[in-house]
């Protein structure tokens, strides 16, 4: 029997995280919930409280996204390595317990922050590549399988994962939740790792609830398939 694992996670810290959190729940899914507590993208009273964070992370994990939620890779060394080291500090604090998961904001970084990520004592960072359907040998540089969302710039991915096959492509480029479907029978069939991760705002703004919901009961509840959290792959 090949070795399938699904994982799935969430970035930014949002409330919306909440409904996110109930429907991983339902279908008895695990994930891990990036968090920036000071995310400047957004007002303070729309992200998760101290309160609520604590709440999620009885049941999930919470991993680390910086604190102001910057690209790494276009601000100073010293001002990157402190938002690293900042959110590690502050999540560990308020959650009692190590945080050892790292998103890099807008999948924005550089050689250099890579190496802060692991000298801060994170052991695996994730990324927002898309298409990677094996078990990462790059786990500070972590890719994904599937955004939830599509991306006009994944045509030829998707063509080719498609084998070219016209109608496929032209399904999977409109529906990313049935794109995701295909991944998870081939992962299925051949072994590998099935990685989902999103934004609860985003989901909500695209109206996207019910294609999650549709690939959520589509990749669950499975005996022969782990279900994860990103920071148990290593
Ligand atoms: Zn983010």
């Amino acid at each position: 029997m090949p070795k399938v694992i699904v994982t799935t996670s969430w970035d930014d810290g949002h409330k919306l995280d909440l409904k996110l959190a109930e429907l991983l729940r339902k279908y008895d899914l695990k994930g891990t919930f990036y968090v920036a507590p000071e995310n400047r993208e957004f007002k303070r009273e729309d992200l998760l409280s101290d309160f609520q964070l604590r709440k999620l992370s009885q049941e999930f994990e919470i991993g680390a996204h910086t604190m102001t939620h910057p690209r790494l890779g276009k601000i100073s060394a010293a001002k990157a390595d402190k938002e690293i080291r900042e959110s590690k500090e502050y999540l560990e604090k308020l959650l009692e317990k190590p945080v050892t998961s790292f998103c890099y904001p807008g999948g924005s970084y550089t050689f250099l922050n890579v190496q802060q990520v692991k000298k801060h004592g994170f052991t695996l960072a994730r990324t927002i590549d898309r298409f990677s359907m094996n078990l990462s040998d790059t786990p500070l540089e972590l890719p994904t399988s599937i955004h939830t969302y599509s991306h006009r710039s994944d045509a030829v991915k998707i063509a080719r994962f498609a084998n070219l096959d016209p109608e496929k492509t032209a399904i999977y480029y409109k529906h990313w939740e049935i794109l995701g479907m295909a991944m998870f029978d081939k992962i299925k069939e051949e072994g590998g790792v099935f990685h989902v991760w999103g934004h609860s705002w985003e989901i909500e703004e695209c109206q996207f609830w019910e294609r999650l919901e549709k690939l959520f009961a589509h990749i669950s509840g499975y005996g022969d398939v782990e279900y994860l959290t990103n920071g148990e792959l290593v």
